[in-house]
């Protein structure tokens, strides 16, 4: 394969910018909404422990149910190996469900976005180099996509405060409501190849590995984002994913298979 995409794809979150900040304030403001109405800050060292921990969400609604689960004394392994059925359980023994406690998440991040665009956009940070890196990309020819299930809208503003400017056509976030391989589907269609895609979400990779149409898109795990020791073993051990550490991510795509 060539050591340089036509076109490079990037997931947003936990690829170039961290947003555990946002993420954890978040989900402690719809945790009190939901669990403790008279608190206002989070207990010392909560978020700490939250931060390792958020490879396990998937969906917005297990962000207060795992500060819930924090609050009930489960323990950080525990969590790790057996979130699946904690986050169900601990959801019905609340009397709760999935879509009031994501209407609850939504809601708690619309009416901040609402009040303090600002304060909520500085709530993020960029990944060292990772910005800089794409720059390059772009300088040399390549052409960049984020794909990202935030919204593209607030992707732009990031991305243009960090000083990258995107047209908004190669800004897919939330909006576009579809698979990521869907669109990786649609990018190797029109776009220049070789595709390449970096993701922090192993389940993402595997899905779009899983496409028989799609076997000449790259697909990398960054593993500086939202995963955990066993999905970066999957993605070494695997023939068609590769493990992509930021350090080698810095030094250009010509190293990127290792
Ligand atoms: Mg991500």
């Amino acid at each position: 394969m060539a050591p340089t995409p036509g076109t490079l794809a990037l997931d947003f979150d936990g690829v170039i910018c961290d947003g555990l900040i946002e993420y954890f304030q978040t989900a402690w403001r719809a945790y009190c909404q939901l669990f403790e109405p008279d608190r206002t800050a989070p207990p010392a060292g909560l978020a700490e422990r939250f931060y390792p921990l958020r490879p396990v969400v998937e969906s917005g609604w297990e962000m207060p149910i795992l500060i819930f689960a924090l609050r009930s004394g489960y323990g950080d392994g525990d969590i790790l190996r057996n979130w699946s059925q904690i986050a169900p359980e601990l959801t019905a023994d609340a009397e709760l469900d999935r879509a009031q406690v994501a209407a609850t998440v939504d809601g708690v991040r619309d009416r901040w976005i609402k009040a303090d665009l600002d304060d909520w956009l500085s709530q993020h940070r960029f990944y060292p180099g990772v910005v800089e890196r794409m720059a390059q990309a772009q300088e040399s020819g390549t052409t960049l996509y984020i794909v990202s299930t935030k919204e593209g809208r607030f992707i732009r503003q990031l991305l243009s405060r960090a000083g990258l400017d995107l047209p908004r056509a190669q800004i897919l976030g939330k909006e576009v409501k579809r698979p990521k391989y869907e669109t990786l589907r649609l990018l190797k269609a029109d776009q220049p190849q070789p595709l390449w895609f970096i993701e922090d979400r192993l389940q993402a990779l595997v899905e779009a590995s899983e496409q028989a149409d799609l076997q000449d898109v790259a697909l990398f795990l960054a593993d500086w984002g939202y995963n955990v020791a066993d999905d970066q073993h999957r993605a070494e051990k695997s023939d068609r994913l590769h493990l992509l550490t930021l350090d080698t991510f810095s030094k250009g795509s010509s190293e990127w298979f290792g």
